[in-house]
């Protein structure tokens, strides 16, 4: 048994970091006293600019105003990612935050799309999707409505350091303490294992009872100090490497993320009211870091900042993200590469699951455990998510795109993709963090078409199902005339009164 825990100490202070000493701070208020330690000379990674609908939640829950929030990180909305060239050159569709169709009874609406379709409808999937209308009229607006067919889910694009900078500021206003200081050592108690202090390289000490370590990919506490193991995912996700780059904004600012399939692997085009995001995604395997370089320079679409920075990673996770004090949150805990932008959104469903199992009194082994279990299973099935974008492609320009086609998957993928391939059924997890319509997009997206559908959907004749679509598509069209460019909707909302 070790001591009630009293003090955390959290290991640095990028995304990871500040979100964790703002949300703690803001939960167990007086509770816990809270020591962050960062080193300037160390830096963050620097990236990380989009995000998925649940980080709404977690601003909220902080009490950050959305106008100041998005006027404060160089902002903007995110409706979905469209993806370029990932089944075929040429060919795209997009991943929505939305709700595509309707409810319409006990099945997901892709059972009635395609029953709608025999009967001769030949709109797609994403003509009833209001997410996917904002995206092709480059607009938005808030839609103040009860009726889930107008439900507009959306996220951010942010500039990440600038959303560090606004926690960090939250964090230290709730009573957290930051310490500027490199740490050199972590020392353990000789009997529990334990870690019970982190030395910094000018001789002080911070201690504590519990730690969070938010050292990025160093992971100094739970992977260097207690020697967790990292499970290796290279042969699912074969990314190791990234290299990214500020351009120009556009003159009209997007409301998606573009993700733009190449020769081998991906660019990333993320748009902030002052400059755009870009980057490459690729396997060093099959592309050397000079060709990656100018595969991605050469394919801006508006003036490069800056130097190219790179980024190396190895994809898969802590095999424990909970061992003994220690708690990983942020890239200490593992990485999957940002294709569908989860990485924050681990780290804010790290922090609550910490919450729910914060120690009163002493760190037990059951908690530990508990976390270890969610964890997993939250991790492996966004793991599979994103594998499904590479595995199902078409594309036979290149020996990565063929590779890809040819994965072992894992066993809970491939059932999924069977069943969705005989049944138009999503089987979900529990711990899954993207819900059927996103797994629906992605796996029609990338060219499954259903051989059949669920039966209740043949209870409407061919012109009642005909009708019936002929109703939910103008229902979708119907709000985008009176909505706002998504300029206009950023100028004017987050205007200071
Ligand atoms: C190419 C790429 C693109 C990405 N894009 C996205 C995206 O679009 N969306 C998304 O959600 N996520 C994205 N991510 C992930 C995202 O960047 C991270 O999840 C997020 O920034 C959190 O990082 P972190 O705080 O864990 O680590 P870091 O930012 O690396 O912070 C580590 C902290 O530890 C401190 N530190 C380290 N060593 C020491 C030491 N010895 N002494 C003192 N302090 C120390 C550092 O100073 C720093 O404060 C992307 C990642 C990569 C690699």
């Amino acid at each position: 048994m070790q001591d009630p825990v009293r003090k955390v100490v959290i290991a640095g202070g990028g995304t990871a970091g500040w979100m964790t000493a703002a949300l703690l701070k803001k939960v167990l208020q007086a509770q816990v006293d809270i020591e962050l330690v960062e080193s300037e000379d160390v830096g963050t990674i620097g990236v990380g600019e989009a995000t998925i609908p649940p980080i709404q939640t977690f601003n909220q829950f902080l009490g950050l105003d959305e106008k100041a929030f998005l006027r404060e990180t160089n902002g903007t909305i995110k409706l979905a990612i469209a993806f370029e060239n990932w089944r075929k050159q040429g060919e795209s569709y997009f991943h929505t935050f939305g709700a595509p169709g309707a409810t319409l009874g006990i099945c997901g609406f892709q059972h009635y799309w395609l029953r709608a379709r025999k009967a001769g409808l030949d709109a797609s999937l994403w003509d009833f999707d209001l997410n996917y209308l904002g995206c092709k009229a480059g607009k938005f607006n808030k839609i103040q409505s009860e009726n889930p067919v107008y439900n507009m889910g959306y996220a951010y694009h942010f500039d990440s350091t600038l959303y560090g900078q606004f926690l960090r500021r939250l964090a230290e206003q709730a009573g957290a303490k930051r310490t500027e200081g490199m740490i050199e050592h972590v020392s353990l108690n000789t009997k529990t294992g334990f870690v019970n202090g982190l030395q910094l390289t000018d001789g002080r000490q911070v201690t504590g009872d519990f730690f969070i370590d938010c050292t990025g990919m160093r992971s100094l506490l739970l992977q260097k100090a207690l020697g967790v193991a990292y499970e290796d995912w290279s042969h699912w996700l074969a990314a190791d490497s990234a290299l990214a780059v500020p351009s120009q904004r556009h003159q009209q600012t997007a409301p998606y993320t573009r993700s733009i399939a190449r020769e081998v692997g991906w660019q990333w085009r993320i748009p902030l009211t002052h400059r755009n995001g870009n980057g490459l995604v690729y396997s060093s395997a099959y592309l050397n870091d000079d060709k990656a370089r100018n595969m991605l320079m050469d394919n801006l679409d508006t003036e490069a900042l800056d130097e190219p920075r790179k980024i190396r990673f190895k994809t898969g996770r802590a095999e424990k993200q909970w061992h003994k004090n220690v708690v990983a949150i942020g890239l200490s805990s593992g990485f999957l590469e940002p294709l569908e932008s989860t990485s924050i959104h681990l780290i804010q469903s790290a922090i609550v699951r910490l919450l729910k199992m914060f120690p009163n009194n002493a760190v037990t082994p059951s908690m530990e455990a508990l976390y270890n279990e969610e964890s997993k299973d939250e991790y492996e099935t966004i793991r599979d998510f994103i594998i499904l974008h590479y595995y199902l492609n078409e594309r036979d320009d290149s020996d990565f795109w063929q590779d890809m086609q040819r994965l072992t998957l894992p066993d809970r993928l491939a059932q999924k993709i069977n069943a969705f391939k005989d049944t138009a059924t999503v089987f979900n997890e529990q711990n899954d963090m993207f819900r059927d319509a996103s797994w629906v997009q992605v796996m029609m997206g990338q060219g499954i078409m259903p051989a059949d559908y669920h039966p209740s959907a043949d209870v409407h004749s061919d012109s009642a199902i005909l009708d019936i679509m002929a109703k939910v598509y103008e229902a979708k069209q119907q709000p985008i005339a009176q909505m706002l460019s998504h300029d206009d909707f950023l100028a004017r909302y987050t205007k200071i009164q």
